[in-house]
């Protein structure tokens, strides 16, 4: 079993290079996508505690099962440490065999951003230019990065409550060529925008994105909005939206759509991606594409970063799964 530590991604990704290790999690998360019907899925299991929620995200196929384990504390950074941490596993699903545990703070960047793309790459207008962040912490220079490698991005317009992040932000995209323009509030950010993420942090109904601020067709991607309580857009700009989600049953209980009827229904992405439904902001306006973070997700980053981590021999072999010649003499090892 081989584990992947921080410094194991960081120089997969150096070796990779960002826009081939993007292109490579969009075309992987894809295929995934449009195997939909071949996993057996279920909402994550949540453990709400007081100041945030601890998650457990399993799924499988007949090839391969894998975890996440993920928190979400939103007053974290206040202690000095990370709103969202987590690690994960990935089995071969006909023995059970655990074949790699890895870091997932890192990936679950990486792949929340690829999917973000993945979805507009979809969904929004193809000659998007200028993308609205709103919350600079630390998922938004990789929604940056993904977004990129899709469209001719032009100008990124930004705004986080914390100056600080937004000083952070500024200061990391500068390494790349694009016009930054720091603004004054989330009304302010998405004036003119094509693409607009919201992912902020806070465990309560917020809105930092109302249906008076939108004032053009756009494709907005809703992060934050992802636990029970806890969400990122005004009621009526849901309503007034198309809106497509990863896994109905989940996002039901965590997403934006939390604050619809019960009865509510709309598109899931999958059904996209096997032709089945077109959706796109030029044929039907706003899009929100109301974010939860599902299992798949999970699934298809650790299954590229497993088959990067062999082909360069990244990672350490741990003997974690004994091994001996007697499988019923476990006791031999004491
Ligand atoms: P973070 O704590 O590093 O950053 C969040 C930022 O939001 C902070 O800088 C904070 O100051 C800012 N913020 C809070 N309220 C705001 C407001 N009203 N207006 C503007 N800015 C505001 O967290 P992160 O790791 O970047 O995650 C961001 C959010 O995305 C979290 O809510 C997290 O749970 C969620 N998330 C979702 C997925 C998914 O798949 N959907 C994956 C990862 C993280």
């Amino acid at each position: 079993m081989i584990v992947l530590e921080i410094k194991d991604i960081k120089e997969l990704i150096s070796k990779v290079g960002y826009k081939d290790f993007f292109l490579q999690l969009i075309d992987t998360l894809e295929e995934d996508y449009k195997n939909w019907d071949d996993f057996d899925k279920s909402p994550r299991v949540a453990n709400h505690v007081d100041g945030g929620v601890i998650e457990l995200m399993p799924i499988s196929n007949d090839e391969m099962y894998s975890f996440k384990y993920v928190n979400g504390h939103p007053k974290n950074p206040d202690q000095g440490k990370f709103t969202v941490m987590a690690t994960g596993q990935l089995s071969l699903t006909n023995t059970g065999e655990p074949l790699m545990f890895s870091e997932m703070t890192l990936l679950t960047a990486f792949r929340t951003a690829a999917t973000s793309a993945m979805m507009a790459k979809h969904m929004a207008k193809k000659e998007s230019k200028v993308l609205a962040l709103i919350g600079t912490g630390s998922q938004s220079e990789f929604q940056y990065l993904a977004y990129s490698f899709i469209f001719n991005l032009e100008e990124v317009r930004f705004y986080d409550t914390d100056p600080k992040a937004m000083r952070k932000f500024e200061k990391n995209m500068s390494a790349f060529n694009v016009k930054l323009t720091a603004c004054k509030d989330s009304r302010d950010a998405v004036n003119g925008a094509d693409l607009i993420t919201t992912c902020t942090a806070d465990k309560k109904y917020q809105t930092v994105l109302t249906k008076d601020m939108i004032t053009k067709d756009v494709f907005i991607n809703g992060l934050g909005g992802d636990c029970p309580g806890k969400t990122e857009i005004e009621k009526e700009l849901v309503e007034a939206s198309t809106v497509v989600v990863e896994f109905l049953p989940q996002s039901k209980i965590e997403g934006e759509i939390q604050q619809m009827p019960k009865d509510f229904t709309c598109t899931e992405f999958h059904e996209i991606i096997k032709g089945e439904k077109s959706i796109n902001v030029a044929t039907h306006g706003t899009v929100l594409y109301d974010s939860v973070g599902f299992a798949l997700e999970d699934y298809s980053v650790l299954r590229l970063i497993y088959s990067l981590a062999k082909k360069n021999k990244v990672g350490r072999e741990m003997n974690l799964i004994p091994e001996i010649n007697d499988v019923k003499n476990l006791f031999s090892l004491l």
